[in-house]
Formats: C-alpha cells, sequence, structure tokens
C-alpha cells in the first residue's frame, strides 16, 4: 500500500527516518510550518526557515524517494506575538508562490485567546483568498473550547469547508468536527496524543469520509512511522483494506489535490549516494 505521510516536520529528522519511511511504503509527504523549540525573534529567521523546507527540504527528501511538500505559516505557538506574526504575514505572498507550497498550515489556536485569533484568521483568510488547504491545529489544552472556537472563526471566514483540515482531534472534538465538511485529522504519538487503537476506534465511530492521519513526527518523542503502525493495527481490528487505503492515501490526497501544485511522483526510486551532489 502507498502512503501519503500529511503531516511530518522532516526539517528536525534524521536521513535514516526518510530511508526507513521509504521501506514502509510512504511515498510522499506534507511538511506544515511549526515551532522550532524556541520562539523566532526576527520575521528574517522564519523567512529562511520556510526557503530551507521549500528547497533543502524537497531535495534532500527525493534523494530517498519522497516527493516532499511544504505548508506555510505562521504556527499557533508563535502567534501571541502578534506584531511579529503580522510582520510576517505580510512577507509571505513569495513563499506561498513556491512551486512546492501547497497549502496554508499550521495555523489555529494554542493558548486560546484573542491574540491568536487574529492571526489564525487573518492566514485563514489567505488560504480562503488563494483557495488552496489549510492545517488547523486544535489546541491541545482544552479540546471542547478549542473546537468550538476554532469552528467560529472557520464559519465566520466563510471559507468552503472541504479546503480546511481540523488535525489533532480527539473522542472529544471530534463529534463537534464531523458535524462539518471540514477534513478531520487525528494524530498518532508513541506517548502522548492518540494511539492506534484510539485512531481504531474513532474511524469505527464516525466512518472513513474525510478523515486523515497525521504522524507529526517532530524534534520530540514521535515515530515517522506512526501511519504504518495504524494501518497494521486497522488491519487486525478488522477494518477493511479499502477503508485503510481511503484514509492513509485517497483522502489526503484529495484534500492536498485542492492546490493544483500538488502532483506528487509516487514512482520515485532512493538515489544511490555516490550520486548525490551537493
Ligand atoms: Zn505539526
Amino acid at each position: 500500500m502507498i502512503i501519503i505521510e500529511p503531516h511530518i516536520h522532516m526539517y528536525s529528522r534524521t536521513t535514516d527516518d526518510y530511508v526507513r519511511m521509504y521501506e514502509a511504503g510512504i511515498r510522499a509527504c506534507v511538511e506544515p510550518s511549526f515551532w522550532l523549540g524556541t520562539n523566532r525573534r526576527y520575521a528574517g529567521t522564519f523567512f529562511d526557515y520556510f526557503r530551507l523546507i521549500l528547497d533543502f527540504e524537497t531535495v534532500r527528501a527525493r534523494r530517498f524517494g519522497i516527493d516532499h511538500y511544504s505548508a506555510i505559516s505562521v504556527n499557533p505557538k508563535e502567534a501571541e506575538n502578534t506584531s511579529l506574526a503580522f510582520e510576517v504575514i505580510s512577507g509571505m505572498d513569495e513563499y506561498l508562490d513556491h512551486p512546492r507550497c501547497i497549502a496554508v498550515g499550521e495555523i489555529g489556536f494554542n493558548n486560546i485567546n484573542k491574540k491568536e485569533e487574529e492571526v489564525f484568521a487573518k492566514q485563514l483568510n489567505i488560504a480562503h483568498m488563494r483557495r488552496i488547504p489549510v492545517i488547523v491545529h486544535l489546541s491541545h489544552l482544552e479540546k471542547v473550547k478549542a473546537i468550538k472556537w476554532t469552528l467560529d472563526v472557520i464559519k465566520n471566514e466563510k471559507i468552503p469547508e472541504e479546503l480546511v483540515e481540523i488535525d489533532h482531534n480527539t473522542e472529544e472534538s471530534m463529534p463537534f468536527a464531523r458535524e462539518t465538511g471540514c477534513y478531520t485529522g487525528m494524530t498518532v504519538y508513541p506517548i502522548s496524543k492518540l494511539t492506534p487503537e484510539r485512531v481504531s476506534g474513532l474511524v469505527k465511530q464516525f466512518g472513513n469520509e474525510r478523515m486523515i492521519i497525521n504522524g507529526s513526527a517532530d524534534w520530540g518523542i514521535s515515530d515517522p512511522l506512526s501511519l504504518v503502525k495504524v494501518c497494521d493495527f486497522m488491519k487486525k481490528d478488522g477494518h477493511p483494506e479499502k477503508a485503510i487505503s481511503s484514509i492513509l492515501f485517497d483522502n489526503p490526497n484529495a484534500f492536498y489535490s485542492q492546490s493544483s501544485k500538488w502532483k506528487p511522483d509516487f514512482n520515485l526510486k532512493p538515489v544511490d549516494p555516490k550520486e548525490f551532489q551537493r
């Protein structure tokens, strides 16, 4: 089965991870803009990071047989510094125009407050105006408060709901998210967030339509093969192969296909390291 990893931060992963991902059947991935571990102090630091994930990371991934795309944004963790956030947003167009940028994201709430709402709403509007997909991060603090406010922001913007993926859903937020036409994401992590068992249960409860699973591996305790483990668990848990492949391939493919730039080559082959060019 070919797998699309719809959300992973390869910036902080090694080449060994790319090798293992390829061997496990992952052929394309999307890297949303994230928090590097300390808050950035300059707009230029964001811009250099955008360039890195759009240019360098794409080339690095390709050497290992994986087609890599990115999403650009001021992430929720850094949205409270509104003056810096708006300075970054005002310079974001050239990165959004980049051939490897297929979405806005991740955006949304972290501490769930008015300042974050301003930055979230502005970036949601950019995705709306450009008619491109947008990845919305659901705060880990209070899921019900976060989903309700997130849905208000989405409804106020009147963005077509199929352009939006609401990520990091749990049993608490999913009933609200599934009432919309948004794609609904679940993040699987080794020790926090969801386990394969919980994902399987949520799919049984809510169906596989518009469901997306994200590994979201980054610099924390995380696993670039999360999706493969979910796939194995769901098979054992009685889900039909078709339902599993819709979640691991068809749904993320349909979501990102709303960007005309998403044309992944699933037939890439790893390059012999001797052929690598600097
Ligand atoms: Zn992320």
